[in-house]
């Protein structure tokens, strides 16, 4: 059913991982820039992330020995710094997921470039390294961004959906790894409720929203595929949902054959793979469209 399958380390049949996104209020600032401040229930919603939530993901993570992707606008790096001293000397990887959650596509090609370099340059001065992974926030990834991956060296970006796994794209000024997102692996749908971003979905019961993820991986598993969660420490961090993806990986890791590791790992395996000639990824050539479509 995968035309494509990726052979992973270790005989394991399906790689995996449950990447995080902290947000954390940087959502309420940029969509309520007016009067955000003012707004102690939203603030207080996304702090739950850095504070209650990211500790206690850690945690898990400790006990299974589990190294995972954690993206982070820059603003959020600056106004958490603990937090992310504590994912890092835990080993865990953080991408670039903006500065302050600002969306590509709103804007021209200059402020894009502007709100990159300044999210670059605040993973310098609080991770003391430059991100290798890239996430747009919400998956509005543009052809500019792409340019901007490119050009300052990234390994990977995780944003778009042509695939179930990973692959490559390729633009006239070189090439990015693409590991494939979808809202099917997806917190949001099934648990926020957020309505000053016009977001009021009916929130799941854990097990019923959980349920839709564990189905992805099952096929996943089925057929040697990769199997990616993307949470958010403020809705899949609270301690109902938590509690049960904690037993998941528990008993996952007892009772299949799975690799979990940070995206920035499972892109230097497939690389080395196509280096050794022992696997050919699909390509995805962009821009998909030089101009508008609809005249
Ligand atoms: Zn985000």
């Amino acid at each position: 059913m995968i035309a494509n399958p990726i052979p992973w380390p270790n005989g394991a049949r399906c790689a995996c991982a449950i990447t995080f996104d902290m947000d954390a209020d940087s959502l309420i600032h940029i969509a309520k820039p007016e009067d955000s401040h003012r707004r102690l229930y939203p603030i207080s919603m996304g702090k739950y992330g850095p504070t209650v939530g990211v500790p206690r993901i850690l945690e898990t993570y400790r006990k299974y020995g589990l190294k995972q992707s954690f993206f982070i606008p820059g603003w959020c790096l600056e106004q958490y710094p603990e937090t992310v001293e504590a994912i890092l000397k835990d080993g865990h990887e953080i991408g670039h997921h903006g500065y302050l959650h600002e969306n590509p596509t709103s804007m021209g090609a200059e402020k894009q470039r502007e709100l990159f370099e300044r999210a670059l340059q605040a993973h310098k001065n609080i991770c003391g390294s430059l991100p290798r992974g890239y996430r747009a926030p919400v998956y509005d990834i543009t052809p500019e961004v792409v340019d901007l991956l490119i050009e300052h060296d990234f390994a990977y970006e995780s944003s778009m959906m042509a695939d179930d796994v990973p692959y490559l794209l390729k633009t006239d000024r070189g090439q990015l790894w693409e590991i494939p997102v979808h809202w099917g692996e997806d917190d949001w749908p099934p648990f926020a409720h957020y309505e000053e971003i016009g977001y009021l979905m009916p929130v799941r019961a854990p097990s019923r929203g959980l349920q839709a993820f564990w189905e992805e991986f099952e096929a996943q598993y089925e057929f040697g595929g990769f199997f990616m969660l993307i949470l958010h420490p403020f809705l899949t961090g609270r301690l109902a949902r938590w509690r049960l993806v904690d037993s998941w990986i528990e008993q996952t890791l007892r009772t299949k054959e799975v690799w979990f590791a940070t995206l920035e790992d499972i892109t230097r395996h497939i690389a080395e793979l196509q280096a050794a000639g022992r696997y050919e990824p699909r390509i995805d050539k962009l821009p998909y469209y030089d101009g508008p479509v609809a005249e």
